[in-house]
């Protein structure tokens, strides 16, 4: 690692948290070739150039420093890289694999708000992200449509306020830590003057890859909802846990909130026990209860990523075998046009 780290300014930079999440953003990675560079792998791992090229055209790599720099290199098989790394492999046709394979379309009642399941409505905010996992769900997700900011906002504020059904409002996205503290700071207002709102859900994956996005002026509007906050943090596999993510975390539950991790089921990342039992151990160790582990939506370009549900089935019975009970995530599926999430162990 330490010729590498000395090579790069931009990774030195990263292992150390030095510069301002946006500028994370900006300065994160685009092109395969410079995070193959980076990790001293050879320039052909994603495979033929022209399938690669069509499969980055549609969604392309986006990869800050600060998770490259928890990669290991020369690793061809690193967790981290396999869930950032576009290959040619996402360009062939898989059948059951669809673009919206857990029904958001069906579910939207006013563009970039959901309300799928009771007493829950989950608001797209954003259609950036800080990181583009090649196992992402909504990766054709229609987000051009989604409204962005708060003027835009106002309708599914307003829909929000007139439903008192709703008790817990989800931001998602994409992911809402993308959008300005200032954008936040006035949703976070919205909310209070909701007297039916109890409960505010965050769902990002940001302070993962980017841990100094929880920085003051976050912390600051967070600290100013004056019900639950939720934070489900979405960690795949205990190598993305590092100081500077405990650091964050703990940022968060000094400021109030409770925090859940979610996961996916992947292949070539998680899917051993050895690796859910770490993932688990470290997420504890954090402050993080393991909330879900995600069978994968059928996506179209993530089939690589498939592990069957019996093989998940096996890992959480073992966990349950050895674990204090708030330490086994529930194994579930989202099951289009369902009223739950489909328990699967
Ligand atoms: C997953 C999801 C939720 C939240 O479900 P929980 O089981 O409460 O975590 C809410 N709305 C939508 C659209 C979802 O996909
Ligand atoms: S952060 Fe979440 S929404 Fe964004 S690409 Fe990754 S899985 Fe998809």
């Amino acid at each position: 690692m330490a010729t590498i780290l000395a090579a790069n300014p931009y990774l030195v930079e990263a292992t150390c948290g030095q510069v301002s999440w946006q500028e994370a953003v900006r300065r994160a990675i685009r092109e395969p070739a410079v995070l193959l560079a980076a990790l001293d792998l050879p320039a052909d791992l994603c495979g033929h150039p022209q399938k690669l090229q069509s499969v980055t055209d549609q969604f392309p790599l986006f990869v800050p420093w600060e998770f490259v720099a928890r990669m290991r290199p020369k690793q061809v098989d690193d967790p981290l890289l396999r869930q950032v790394l576009a290959t040619d492999q996402e360009s062939e046709p898989q059948s059951g694999f669809s673009s919206d394979p857990v029904g958001d379309n069906q579910a939207e009642v006013l563009p970039g708000l959901l309300k799928k399941y009771a007493g829950r409505a989950l608001l797209v905010t954003t259609g950036a992200c800080a990181v583009h996992c090649r196992y992402c769900f909504r990766r054709e997700y229609p987000y051009s449509l989604v409204p962005k900011t708060p003027a835009n906002w106002q309708p599914a504020i307003d829909y929000i306020a007139a439903d008192p059904s709703i008790e817990e409002v989800i931001l998602s996205g994409g992911d809402p830590l993308m959008l300005a503290d200032s954008s936040l700071a006035w949703l976070v207002e919205q909310f209070n003057a909701m007297p039916h709102i109890a409960r505010l859900r965050i769902h990002s994956r940001v302070p993962v890859v980017i841990p100094q996005r929880v920085c003051e002026t976050m912390l600051d509007w967070l600290r100013s909802f004056r019900k639950q906050v939720v934070f489900v943090t979405h960690i795949n596999h205990p190598q993305e846990i590092d100081d500077h993510l405990r650091a964050a975390l703990q940022k968060l539950r000094q400021a109030g909130a409770m925090l859940l991790n979610q996961a996916v089921f992947l292949r070539g990342v998680n899917n051993d026990l050895f690796t859910q039992q770490s993932l688990s151990t470290h997420l504890i160790a954090a402050g993080v209860l393991p909330y879900y582990l995600h069978q994968l939506d059928q996506v179209q370009g993530a089939g690589h990523f498939e592990a069957a549900v019996s093989e998940g089935v096996k890992i959480i019975s073992q966990l349950r075998a050895q674990f204090s009970g708030y330490g086994v995530p529930k194994y579930v599926a989202e099951i289009s046009g369902q009223t739950s999430k489909r328990p699967l162990a």
